[in-house]
């Protein structure tokens, strides 16, 4: 049955994790995985998650199924969190999915169904795993222009030449706010105008928010789906609560479409839920309990929304930090782009191998493309990372 079955592709951050921790020199710096780490390097657990934790244990809660479309108290606590508590015109309909990737695939599926000719465009370049779940969707891709890699700034004409031409049949997948990899932003403009788009060319919105609060703030990071929400009859959002409540493994996610009509709503969750039946039957439970513990519980919402601005803060820290040794050392402002940016991650103007050279010769790890995750430089060694990039890079 399996002797002949093709080995998949080797996962790029697994293997270049696995690299950097063989790597014996005493001195590294692994910026691969797109992780928040404290101080200490260590996946920072958040106060507010651990508080939930022990107030659920306490309660001594019982471990029964969810139902397919999870809990929806839930689901609902977090629309309203995603959508910074603002109504919008139509009906959402959501369900719990196991992290923002089951919030993707259950999407992709029902885009699938509604219309197996649909294409998905994604932003060239894109998180590492959306083209993959794409494809295992069934459905076509094809990328619009996003970096201008000579800048590392937006290709803005390039991206709305190329959104202007879509059509019904199409899909474009839009990152919420931070962009992986770049960290390039949209602006209020572009959010307006891809809205404007979408309604007169009938393209459906997919919009992947996966870093709500890593830019300037829960509520700020909504505007551009709030503007989409607003602008459009039909749109579909897919979360990760990963990231901002820190959660990875517990898998925390959701998938929501806005439609026009009550009916369709309900039709289209009742789909949105088959995801979930057919590969694990109910969504993962634990960590959702935590994160609805703290969505209700006033008291440590203000606590985690604190400890997400405090995070937000460092970044922005960082990002200044590297801008300014990047001048230093360089003589020029070229990398002043990272500083225009929001988010973990940044991309260096690097190319393959010159981001080999960086983990050969000096211990950096970054990703293929370029993209480093900003939150696991040590300050220590922002020095030591921007010469080592200059001397690849420029040499
Ligand atoms: N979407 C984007 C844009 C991401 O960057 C990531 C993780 O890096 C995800 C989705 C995956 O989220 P989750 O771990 O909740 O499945």
């Amino acid at each position: 049955m399996f002797a002949n079955i093709p080995a998949p592709a080797s996962d790029e951050i697994i293997d270049l994790m696995a690299r950097s921790s063989n790597d014996e020199r005493a001195f590294k710096v692994d910026l691969t995985v797109g992780v928040y780490k404290d101080s200490n390097d260590n996946t920072l657990l958040m106060k507010a998650v651990k508080e939930a934790d022990q107030l659920l244990a306490k309660a001594g809660r019982n471990k029964s199924y969810v139902g397919s479309k999870g809990d929806l108290e839930y689901v609902q606590l977090l629309q309203e969190l995603v959508l910074a508590n603002q109504s919008v015109n139509g009906y959402i309909s959501g369900v719990q999915t196991a992290g923002g990737s089951g919030g993707l695939r259950a999407i992709l599926d029902v885009i699938k169904l509604a219309n197996p000719d649909a294409k998905i465009w994604v932003s060239d370049p894109t998180y590492a795993n959306h083209i993959p779940t794409i494809i295992a969707a069934g459905l076509a891709y094809e990328e619009y222009p996003f970096i201008d890699h000579k800048t590392m700034m937006l290709d803005e004409q390039g991206m709305f030449n190329r959104l202007e031409k879509l059509g019904k049949n199409d899909v474009v997948l839009l990152h919420g706010s931070c962009h992986n990899p770049s960290g390039l932003r949209l602006t209020s403009q572009h959010w307006q105008q891809i809205a404007q788009l979408s309604n007169s060319t009938h393209f459906l919105p997919l919009i992947d928010t996966a870093y709500q609060g890593f830019a300037d703030g829960l509520t700020e990071d909504a505007a551009g789906l709030l503007t989409v929400a607003n602008t459009v009859e039909r749109l579909a959002l897919c979360v990760s609560c990963s990231k901002n409540f820190g959660v990875y493994s517990d898998r925390v996610g959701a998938a929501y479409i806005l439609s026009p009509t009550e009916e369709e709503a309900n039709t289209v969750q009742a789909q949105l839920a088959i995801m979930s039946k057919t590969t694990y039957w109910v969504p993962p439970s634990n960590g959702a309990e935590i994160v609805k513990t703290i969505l209700k519980t006033p008291a440590l919402k203000k606590m985690w929304s604190d400890e997400l601005s405090q995070i937000n803060v460092k970044i922005k820290g960082i990002r200044a930090k590297l801008c300014a040794a990047f001048r230093q050392h360089s003589g020029d402002n070229y990398f002043d782009y990272i500083l225009s940016q929001e988010g973990m991650f940044a991309m260096l103007p690097a190319s393959e191998e010159q981001m080999e050279l960086l983990r050969v010769d000096y211990g950096v790890y970054g990703l293929n493309n370029g993209r480093i995750n900003l939150a696991s430089i040590p300050e220590q060694d922002i020095d030591y990372l921007v010469t080592s990039v200059l001397a690849v890079t420029r040499a």
